[in-house]
């Protein structure tokens, strides 16, 4: 007998609907790409990250990472202490620990989750001088605990999750400050940019005078320590190009209907494989919460001997499969220090250490233990009844050879 497998296509819309269209020529037509002040694009695209996320300040830079950078800047990470970050996160999330001039510091993710333990931040809270906490996959970090656990700044990775709810309460509002990429494969796209979400005008005019516009630092500084930078700015090239901007405000206005198919489509999932006694631990978001969506992690119960082979065999049978992040930690880059020191000077002298192993078994556990499943954010249901069935036979079959 043949097993099951997955024959409808990927239910999907076209990224970009007329709406994104519309707003593009409205841009031509009106003859202003670029944005040197707070202009109209920008400014709609700032207020409405400001209304998502319940924030004060949302300022919008030319990518993810330059939103990183400009954050963990602002908020003081410095070449003496570290960054405490995890390893279950994009590159960028690493990398731009370095640019702001100072360190990773690995920490544990949680046993049940993909993201940051607040237990592994406090026992490096003493080495670093700001957190890093990445909303992996979508599943909102324990935003309450992290706070708990240190007093140091917390910066938001909220890459994975525009539009998530912990607690009531919006991620890119809980840290000192949120990052939200809006790169193409991102739950809001404005093909590229970035958006940096505070509610403390200090952040928000340091990560300001990083790389905007003289023209918009005069418009805005009102710190007279700052006041300095305003001709001139610190020498980063960071601004939105105005078309990422009307773009990403529309895929905004599509968000909520994407977000509750995604759930429905994640729901139907669910109680087909709870049917079939599928050995899944189900991530717990809690009360009051709302995931987002770029990937949906699964964690498998029992003992996967082969996670190579599980993807594979996932992939054989057209379940919606997404490769997991590589371990960061054993590149050459974050094993090197001579080679990053070539990009980051700073580094020569620091106390960064190489990243171990031991220090990360919640973390290494995930990686053998976790699938990330794409879920489609139209209404699908014929197509997760597919998915349950073909990913069940593939989970039982792994199991049985376990
Ligand atoms: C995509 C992503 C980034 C980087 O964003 P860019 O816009 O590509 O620079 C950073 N962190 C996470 C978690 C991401 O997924």
């Amino acid at each position: 007998m043949n097993d099951p497998k997955v024959t409808l296509p990927f239910p999907r819309e076209p990224k970009y609907g007329q709406a994104e269209k519309d707003a593009v020529l409205k841009l031509l037509d009106d003859g202003h790409l670029s944005e040197i002040n707070r202009g109209p694009a920008t400014n709609a695209l700032e207020a409405a990250f400001t209304r998502l996320t319940g924030t004060r300040h949302a300022l919008s830079l030319n990518s993810g990472t330059a939103s990183l950078h400009a954050a963990l800047h602002a908020v003081g990470a410095n070449p003496e202490a570290g960054v405490a970050v995890s390893p279950m996160t994009w590159i960028s999330a690493i990398t731009a620990v370095f640019q702001a001039g100072s360190y990773p510091v690995f920490c544990d993710i949680e046993p049940d989750s993909p993201n940051i333990a607040a237990t592994a931040v406090a026992q490096s809270a003493d080495e670093c001088s700001a957190v890093l906490a990445t909303h992996t996959w979508g599943i909102p970090a324990r935003m309450d605990q992290l706070a708990k656990a240190t007093e140091l700044p917390i910066v938001e990775d909220c890459s994975h999750a525009h539009g998530a709810v912990y607690q009531g309460r919006a991620v890119g509002s809980w840290g000192a400050a949120g990052c939200f990429s809006l790169q193409e494969s991102k739950a809001v796209s404005g093909g590229e940019g970035g958006v940096l979400t505070t509610s403390d005008r200090e952040i928000y005019e340091r990560a300001l005078t990083l790389g905007h516009h003289p023209a918009r630092l005069a418009a805005e500084l009102t710190f007279p320590e700052l006041w300095p930078l305003t001709g001139t700015g610190a020498a980063y090239k960071y601004r939105m190009p105005a078309v990422s901007a009307v773009i990403a405000r529309q895929q905004l206005r599509s968000l909520p209907t994407r977000m509750l198919a995604a759930e429905q489509n994640l729901a139907t999932l669910r109680k087909a494989l709870e049917e079939y006694d599928a050995p899944i631990a189900w991530p717990s978001i809690g009360e009051l919460s709302v995931r987002g969506w770029y990937g949906t992690p699964l964690t498998i119960s029992a003992r996967v001997p082969d996670p190579r082979a599980l993807y594979e065999q996932c992939k054989a049978a057209g379940v919606p499969i997404r490769s997991q992040y590589e371990d960061w930690t054993q590149t050459p880059l974050l094993q090197r220090p001579d080679l990053a020191a070539r990009y980051w000077p700073h580094l020569a002298a620091s106390p960064y250490r190489l990243p171990t192993r031991d220090a990360l078994p919640n973390y290494y556990k995930a990686l053998r233990q976790m699938i990330v499943l794409k879920v489609p954010q139209v209404p699908a249901s014929d197509y997760m009844e597919q998915v349950a069935e073909a990913l069940a036979t593939v989970l039982a079959r792994a199991v049985l050879t376990a």
